[in-house]
């Protein structure tokens, strides 16, 4: 049973100091409450609420960091729900690009130097490859380190350390601690030794068991080792039962606040077919993974996976807009056609990314449509000509240009006259139905 909001603002020091990064006590108490963070994320927590109360406190599933404090760690975990609609998934799951032990040093270097540069934009937002897999299996001690040290040197991405020898990973990981890696990983076999050198360096720890009763095990043993960010680590290669052994161990921790179980998963799909790849890879981001291991670095691989993040790690209580306010698209002037349309993001940004295309520069109004794309707008009665020349009109659109020409969507052709007939435009030329067709009928069309 959880506590609730009061019950958890009552034994904080009520002092609104801000240092665990909320403005007020209570704001940082409904944030507990809602398994959002830990008791113990308050600094001034005293001695005896933080016995009594963190594991009562502590949301089901563990938050894991990877990477030095500060912009750039890696946060994953701490989920709270089965089902996206329940509410929504918190912390993205990270694309882990891998390092094969047996490439040069100069191959791993430019795969490193990829694995850094493998940041894109889609809808306004970045999207990138979070973390680096140097693999360290089957080398010595010292050309682990060597290799863990040059690699992640000044790089944007977070190490993972993957290696199964508990003397290898611990040079690399000595070498390597002040930037936090994933030590990937322990096994009943090496347990014991992995779990003292996670302890001792202070870093996250991925395990992988026979079973999910010897992983229960495993975190336990950890636990009571000192180690408090554990992943549990699977093959993805054995799809189905990992996607059942996955599920029941989110579901545990969340619906039976099973605690052993409590905590993010990494799915190692990595293999030689690039598609296979890509698609275990989006299936481990649905179900329910915080880490994808996978070979691949060109685009044609990454950009599916990492938009399937996207998508599913969106709030879908909030819709995802851009704000409606007059865009300015190249270098426009008093003749450069004007458009309109949604402020569904994902509207905006094609209609965007075809007059970028089309190199004509253009001035783009947006309409609040409460997040709706141009049919939903419409049939939802989110839009209406009389909107768009409100719009418009309050955007100071007709002071910009010399021209009274305006393109709409190919999908309101209806609006046409009515926004003839009442405003300052005086020729509505209906554009094509796709944003992909604005090039051509700039082209085509267009003449101010
Ligand atoms: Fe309150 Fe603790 Fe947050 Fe300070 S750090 S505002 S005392 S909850």
């Amino acid at each position: 049973m959880g506590m609730t909001g009061m019950e958890v603002y009552k034994v904080l020091p009520k002092t609104n100091c801000k240092e665990c990064g909320f403005p007020t006590c209570l704001a940082f108490a409904m944030q507990v409450a809602a398994k959002q963070r830990a008791l113990t994320d308050c600094p001034r927590l005293s001695d005896d609420a933080r016995e009594a109360l963190s594991d009562a406190s502590a949301p089901p599933m563990k938050l894991v960091r990877i990477g030095p404090a500060g912009e750039g760690q890696f946060e994953f975990g701490q989920e709270t729900v089965m089902f996206r609609h329940e509410e929504k998934f918190h912390h993205p799951p990270a694309i882990a690009v891998r390092i094969p032990a047996a490439a040069t040093d100069a191959e791993a270097a430019e795969k490193m130097d990829r694995i850094n540069q493998a940041v894109f934009t889609r809808v306004g937002e970045q999207i990138a490859v979070a973390l680096a897999v140097v693999e360290i299996e089957g080398l010595s001690p010292e050309a682990a380190a060597d290799r863990a040290t040059a690699l992640a040197d000044g790089g944007r991405a977070g190490i993972v350390l993957m290696g199964s020898d508990p003397a290898v990973q611990a040079a690399a990981a000595r070498a390597l601690a002040d930037r936090k890696p994933l030590l990937y990983g322990a096994t009943e076999a090496t347990a014991e030794a992995m779990i003292a050198l996670a302890s001792e360096t202070k870093c996250p720890l991925a395990v992988s068991a026979s079973s999910l009763e010897r992983l229960a095990d495993l975190t336990q043993q950890a636990k009571q080792g000192g180690v408090e960010e554990l992943v549990l680590a699977f093959d993805g290669h054995r799809t189905a039962r990992v996607i059942r052994e996955i599920t029941t161990a989110r579901r545990a921790a969340l619906k039976k606040n099973f605690r052993a179980l409590g905590y993010p998963a990494l799915v190692d799909v990595t293999g030689d077919d690039v598609g296979r790849e890509a698609v275990l890879a989006a299936t481990f981001v649905a179900k329910y993974a915080g880490i994808v291991v996978i070979n691949g670095i060109d685009g044609a691989e990454l950009i599916p996976i990492l938009t399937a993040i996207q998508n599913i790690y969106t709030d879908p209580q909030v819709p995802n807009t851009v704000e409606a306010k007059l865009y300015e698209v190249g270098d426009v002037d008093e003749q450069a056609p004007v458009l309109f349309t949604t402020n569904f993001a994902l509207t905006y940004f094609s209609v965007e990314g075809e007059v970028e295309r089309s190199k004509v520069p253009c001035y783009i109004g947006v309409v609040d449509t409460e997040g709706l794309g141009v049919l939903n707008a419409y049939a939802g009665d989110k839009i209406s000509a009389e909107k768009v020349v409100r719009t418009l009109d309050a955007l100071g659109v007709a002071e910009k240009v010399k021209h009274r020409k305006l393109i709409i969507p190919g999908l309101l052709p209806s609006f046409r006259a009515e926004i003839e007939d009442t405003s300052v435009w005086k020729e509505v030329l209906i554009g094509p139905e796709s944003a992909t067709g604005i090039p051509r009928f700039l082209a085509e069309t267009w003449s101010a």
